[in-house]
């Protein structure tokens, strides 16, 4: 496959994947959608699976359900060695049956030896069921995938306990395919090459049979989350005037909205007015117990630390590195805050 691979790049030559071959080969990605695009953790898997396909000397296979050629195509610039496609419009939306289908009649066909799926919504519905019906097995939520060369079987890290621990776990040699559904974000992604190119195979369905059995009526947007008392709130970002300007601290307030927590502040934001006296911390405000507390341009005055001494992880980002808050927190960010939670903000929304 690297010698393909070398004759590709040297001559913009097509991937040819030999598909002749006894018992289950090859590494297949389940594709996924978000809207028109790609998820990210497809193309993250995809660069896992070349990792994976060139210990094992196999090819990358990718399946794409109800997507279009622009997405094959764009499957083949991040890795994959041929696309299976099914662009039936019945398989346009994501519906349960019809996809198990879909997937479970290609890899009763094609023998995978592995398969990766995300650890999305889809990807966990779809594992599962997949494994049943191919008498295979499905590990979840994995955060790491190695190999055993010597028996060919995958080694995943899964967390427990709520990520507290994580667990080491192999499949056995009998298993196939070895299906997985990987964590989005935990894999890099694969670098874009346009001068790849491999074949698109179209493949139809027979859905009879396969009709969804529950139906998305409505889309609603998320209900507008009740806030939380400050006593009570687990995660508090928390402005002081160093925000410098009420844009400033719309900033603290998308930060908190990213991590589903509450919105307070110092003093100094209270006397700027950009928020209420009864989002003040300290000694004439409220005394918080957050699991996370993150103070934005606060300094860090004594009558501020009264209100956050029994906040139990402390986040203070102040562009002063003399600042009081450094003495109590235990992250301290020397930054100008207005450039360091747009890129925290980032991060999360990554
Ligand atoms: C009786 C009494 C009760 C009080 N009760 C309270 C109380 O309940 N709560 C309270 O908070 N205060 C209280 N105070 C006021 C307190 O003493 C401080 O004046 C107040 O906390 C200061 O607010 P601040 O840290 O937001 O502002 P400042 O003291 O002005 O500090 C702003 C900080 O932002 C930093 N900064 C500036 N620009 C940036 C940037 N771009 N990026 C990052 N950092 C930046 C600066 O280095 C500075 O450290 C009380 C005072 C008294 C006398």
């Amino acid at each position: 496959m690297d010698l393909d691979y070398l004759q590709m790049l040297m001559g913009e030559e097509e991937v040819v994947v030999e598909e002749e071959g006894e018992g289950y080969r090859n590494i297949w990605v389940v594709a996924e959608r978000v809207g028109d695009e790609l998820a990210p953790v497809t193309l993250e898997m995809l660069n896992q699976a070349q990792q994976l396909a060139s210990t094992l000397g196999a090819y990358v296979m990718a399946v794409l359900v109800g997507g279009d050629e622009t997405l094959a195509q764009e499957l083949i610039y991040h890795g994959a060695d041929k696309v299976f496609l099914f662009d039936d419009p019945a398989l346009k939306d994501y519906a349960l049956e019809p996809y198990i289908k879909a997937l479970g009649d290609l890899f009763a066909e094609k023998m995978p030896e592995i398969v990766l799926c995300g650890a999305t919504d889809v990807g966990g519905e779809l594992a599962p069921r997949l494994a049943r019906r191919l008498d295979a097995v499905a590990l979840t939520n994995c955060t790491g995938l190695t190999l055993d060369a010597s028996q060919r079987t995958l080694v995943c890290t899964m967390p427990v306990y709520d990520g507290e621990y994580s667990e080491v776990v192999a499949f056995s040699p009998e298993v196939h395919p070895q299906i997985v559904t990987v964590q989005p974000g935990v894999f890099g992604l694969p670098y874009r090459d346009e001068y790849r190119s491999a074949e698109v195979e179209t493949v139809a369905v027979d859905l009879d049979g396969a009709q969804p059995r529950v139906k998305v009526l409505n889309v609603v947007a998320e209900a507008e989350r009740e806030p939380v008392p400050l006593p009570k709130a687990r995660i508090i970002v928390s402005a002081g005037r160093g925000m410098g300007d009420a844009e400033g601290f719309a900033l603290v307030e998308q930060l908190a909205a990213a991590l589903s927590g509450e919105v307070a502040g110092s003093r100094g934001a209270v006397d700027e007015g950009w928020i209420d006296e009864e989002k003040q911390v300290g000694m004439g405000g409220a005394t918080v117990r957050p699991d996370l507390y993150i103070a934005c341009g606060i300094s860090g005055a004594i009558q501020h630390y009264f209100g956050i001494q029994d906040a139990k992880f402390v986040v203070a980002i102040n562009r002063d590195e003399n600042a009081p808050i450094f003495k109590v927190a235990d992250v301290g960010i020397v930054a100008d805050a207005k450039e360091v939670i747009p890129a925290i903000i980032e991060a999360l929304e990554a």
